[in-house]
């Protein structure tokens, strides 16, 4: 029942310190209740034992403290490796469909590579009509979970592209206009190595944006209308840094998970779809009406 993810972006990380963030931003969320927890993080490719699952998926049912015990008991990742870009993604499960446990906790995966991997707050009310669909293409499930069908149907999208330049986020598109119920979802793949891509309906999910850079004046981006923001989204729902390095962004459920880190947040809002490329960020909605106001203003938390 609760999301948390970090990426760092030409910010130098060892893999620990990473651990630690992540862990620490789900203890944060422990309040909101759940069942099990599990994260999802780079490999060592070289060390990995097999050098086809770049993505490391770690799940324990019980505690945070439980998950966090397991993240150093893995062979297979060095923890003084510096990560100059990386993206992980955690999760706490309140179970809604699937009892609790390690295969049914989060993250939840495309396939056994680990090709994409997402987490999940909410209920797919559609699950079983596309869990069917996607077995009858091929796609078999390991979990009891309505979530699981999210990965697959990725997958399946990907799969079937009609050109090899989509972009992660117009992957998450597709994925979403055929998805029933409330989500808030992260997701992040092997085929997209330091992106990720977030989106909401129905259940909350929030970005904490931190630059080495003040955000300034002088980070305003090309096209904005907003008044008090750094960081706006310009009509067609791009926000950019003209500086990009040295950026870090945290997405959550709540705030309480990203105020140490930075006061500045944006929310996103149903069917909203929030991609890191570069280091860069934009938000885009879905289906935008004419004349609605896209601008989406970066806000300081007190
Ligand atoms: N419905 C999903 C599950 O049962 C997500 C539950 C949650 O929000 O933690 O796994």
């Amino acid at each position: 029942c609760g999301i948390f993810a970090y990426l760092n972006y030409c910010v130098p990380r060892t893999r620990k310190e990473i651990f630690e963030l992540l862990v620490k931003g789900l203890m944060r969320l422990e309040y909101r209740g759940y069942d099990s927890a599990g994260i999802a993080v780079d490999g060592d490719k070289n060390t990995t034992k097999d050098n086809n699952q770049d993505i490391v998926l770690i799940k324990k049912k019980g505690k945070v403290k439980a998950l966090d015990e397991e993240l150093y008991k893995k062979d297979c990742m060095n923890l003084e490796a510096v990560l100059g870009t990386h993206f992980g993604i955690a999760h706490t499960r309140w179970a809604t469909h699937g009892e609790p446990n390690a295969i049914n906790s989060h993250p939840h995966r495309s396939d056994k590579n680990n090709e994409f991997v997402v987490i999940h707050n909410g209920i797919i009310t559609n699950y079983k009509e596309l869990k069917k669909y996607l077995n009858s293409k091929g796609y078999e499930f390991e979990s009891e979970t309505d979530t699981e069908v999210i990965p697959k149907l990725i997958k399946y999208v990907y799969d079937n592209r009609e050109r090899d330049d989509l972009s992660f986020s117009t992957l998450v598109e597709r994925v979403i206009q055929q998805l029933e119920g409330a989500f808030a979802l992260v997701f992040k793949s092997r085929y997209f190595p330091g992106e990720a891509v977030a989106t909401r309906r129905g259940s909350p999910l929030l970005i904490g944006v931190r630059s080495q850079h003040e955000l300034s004046a002088e980070h305003i981006p090309i096209q904005y209308n907003s008044g008090e923001g750094y960081l706006c989204v310009d009509v067609t729902g791009l926000v950019f840094y003209r500086e990009n390095t040295g950026m870090e962004y945290y997405f959550a459920s709540d705030a309480s998970a990203i105020i140490e880190h930075t006061n500045k947040v944006i929310y996103l809002e149903d069917d909203d779809i929030a991609a890191v490329v570069s280091g860069k960020l934009s938000i885009h909605r879905l289906n935008r009406q004419a004349g609605e106001d896209p601008v989406r203003a970066i806000q300081t938390l007190q």
